[in-house]
C-alpha cells in the first residue's frame, strides 16, 4: 500500500488514502477512490498519484460569488 494525498475538488480539502501499489500502472491507469470529505468516489492517476482532471488552471466559474 502506498499513501496519496490530493485536494478534494468538491470541498478543497486535502485528504489522505491509502491505494495499492502497481508497478505495472500506466500512466493512463486511475483507480477510483472513497473520498471521505465528500463522499463521493474520484479517480487517482497510479503512475503520478494525481487526481483525474485535475488541471493548473480551473476551465470555468460556475459558482456565483455573491452571498
Ligand atoms: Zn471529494
Amino acid at each position: 500500500m502506498t499513501k496519496v494525498i490530493f485536494r478534494c475538488p468538491q470541498t478543497g480539502v486535502n485528504v489522505e488514502r491509502l491505494i495499492e501499489e502497481d508497478t505495472d500502472a500506466t500512466p493512463n491507469e486511475f483507480l477510483p477512490v472513497r473520498c471521505p470529505a465528500c463522499g463521493r468516489t474520484h479517480f487517482i492517476n497510479r503512475a503520478t498519484q494525481k487526481l483525474l482532471g485535475q488541471e493548473e488552471s480551473q476551465p470555468a466559474k460556475s459558482q456565483g460569488g455573491r452571498a
